[in-house]
């Protein structure tokens, strides 16, 4: 595995993740399951940001205890799946701003098309986190953090659920300096760009559209 790869094995996430790959797992689960592996990513993603020491006063005495540095963290959603993890992980980052990109596979290159783009009006200093359940062909995420690069935040990972090897090799080709964090790393993409074995369609699970 790539130096690249962050890959999240903790068995909470390991079990979570198998019980949404099931083809019977319903929307509400799927979703539920989503929500808490998000949040569970988030602990993993937030490991090594930086702490500032300041003076407090507890009940019983003065110290100098432990913040977060810097400025909010933003979480970019790829739309419209990357919603799934959105409230995940604003759980545990309840301060963190949220930006949106909008973008669609087209159907016959797979290329990524984008329609939308909002994030916060000052982005330098802004340690981001992408969000896109699954890394299949590569292309929206590659897109995404192209685009998002041009806003000139601090620093930018990438957080999915599963990943394709072929995702994985595409994404770092165009952006080696950005970590993906993942659970998984499955076999193969199909003849259509989805992920083998996978979980099928991420948005239409979460929003219980198929
Ligand atoms: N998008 C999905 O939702 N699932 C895949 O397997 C690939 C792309």
């Amino acid at each position: 595995m790539s130096e690249k790869v962050r890959l999240i094995e903790h068995p909470l996430i390991q079990h979570k993740l198998t019980l949404m790959r099931k083809k019977e797992t319903s929307t509400a689960s799927f979703r539920r399951l989503l929500s808490e592996i998000s949040m569970l990513l988030a602990y993993e993603i937030t490991r090594d940001m930086p702490l500032t020491f300041e003076p407090i006063e507890t009940p019983l005495a003065s110290m100098r205890a432990p913040l977060l540095e810097g400025k909010k963290i933003v979480i970019i959603s790829v739309l419209r799946a990357g919603n799934g993890m959105l409230d995940g992980m604003l759980q545990i980052v309840p301060s963190a701003r949220v930006g949106h990109v909008g973008l669609y596979r087209d159907p016959k290159t797979l290329e990524a098309v984008e329609y939308y783009f909002k994030v916060p009006g000052v982005m330098g200093d802004r340690d981001v986190i992408v969000v896109d359940p699954m890394l299949a062909t590569g292309h929206s995420a590659v897109a995404a953090v192209t685009k998002i690069k041009e806003t000139g935040p601090k620093s930018i990972k990438l957080a999915c659920l599963v990943a394709a090897p072929e995702g994985l090799e595409t994404f770092h080709a165009a952006h080696p300096d950005v970590l993906v964090y993942t659970p998984a790393v499955d076999e193969r993409l199909n003849e259509h760009g989805y992920i083998v074995p996978g979980l099928g369609d991420a948005g239409d699970r979460i929003f219980g559209t198929k």
